[in-house]
């Protein structure tokens, strides 16, 4: 049987809007058969998952999606096939729920600055035991009806180079890599075009991945285009690294990416789910 992966997507205990049993449910309905729960900085939701996954016949990949700092920007690297309770990793989550918690105060404070009162208290309450993303600021801000959309906030203030953003330093690339290699899985950079970068960053960038162990990158997201997976290809052969492909999937109401729905990882590239033991 040819599997159909799906391996990044996000759930309730991060940014996402289902819980893990209904984002399985959904993406057995897609037709996907393995399955990797990605969520920002968190494994919380693996044990559900697992459970849903194993009802419903679906290969469940327990990941991750680390935020990381590399020369003082952020990037995003995803985990495959990660040990949850290995202790480095899940210490690791436990600090960066609290980095983000202080940086949740501090983008609040931005935004009382700017005559909007009451953030920390509605992100706190609607993340509960999750992680708090800007996400739920940006629902906030939508349902107090200071921005029309979730983009419109972070176009106005939660991006980069916006009132509320908070510059925050994650763990180094290197450090977050070697957490899910020594858990056993396989460190893969997500959305490597999202980050705006130069061909001679980009080099740059991949050359400090690979140094650090890193062996995959996504080649196929939820809404690329022919271009955009030729490029992304490209930089997979060209630094020999193997091709992942995820939707990056938040949100049933986004029409736009949907569980499963991605484009064929092109044959010239190694596939990622070679490397899982
Ligand atoms: P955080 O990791 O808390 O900084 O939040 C990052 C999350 O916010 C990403 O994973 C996306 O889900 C979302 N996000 C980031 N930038 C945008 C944007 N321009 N528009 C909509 N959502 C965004
Ligand atoms: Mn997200
Ligand atoms: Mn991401
Ligand atoms: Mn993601």
């Amino acid at each position: 049987m040819t599997e159909k992966y799906d391996l990044h997507c996000h759930s309730n205990v991060s940014d996402g809007v289902l819980s893990p049993t209904e984002l399985v449910r959904r993406a057995h309905g897609q037709g996907v058969t393995a399955l990797a729960l990605t969520d920002h900085d968190t494994t919380a939701g693996l044990d559900e998952a697992k459970t849903a996954a194993t009802e419903v016949g679906v290969k469940l990949i327990a990941g991750i999606e680390l935020s990381a700092s590399w020369k003082d920007k952020t990037f995003h690297i995803v985990g495959l096939g990660i040990n949850p309770d290995y202790p480095p990793l899940f210490d690791a989550t436990r600090q960066l729920q609290l980095i983000r918690f202080e940086r949740a105060e501090q983008i609040a404070a931005k935004l009382e600055k700017k005559r909007i009162p009451g953030a920390l208290e509605a992100v706190t309450k609607a993340a509960g035991d999750s992680m708090i993303t800007r996400t739920h600021f940006a629902d906030f801000l939508v349902s107090h009806f200071h921005v029309s959309s979730q983009q419109d906030a972070f176009d106005r203030y939660l991006a980069k180079g916006k009132p509320a953003y908070v510059a925050t330093a994650w763990a180094e690339m290197e450090l977050a890599v070697n957490w899910i290699i020594q858990s056993g899985g396989v460190a893969v950079l997500a959305h490597p075009l999202r980050y705006k970068l130069t061909p001679k960053w980009m080099n740059r960038l991949l050359t400090a991945f690979k140094q650090a162990g890193g062996q995959g990158i996504e080649v196929v997201t939820g809404r690329c285009n022919a271009d955009e997976i030729k490029l992304a290809a490209k930089y997979a052969n060209d630094f020999e690294l193997a091709g992942s492909v995820g939707s990056d999937f938040h949100n049933p109401a986004n029409q736009w990416i949907e569980l499963g729905r991605l484009a064929p990882l092109p044959v010239n590239v190694k596939p990622v789910w070679e490397l899982f033991g």
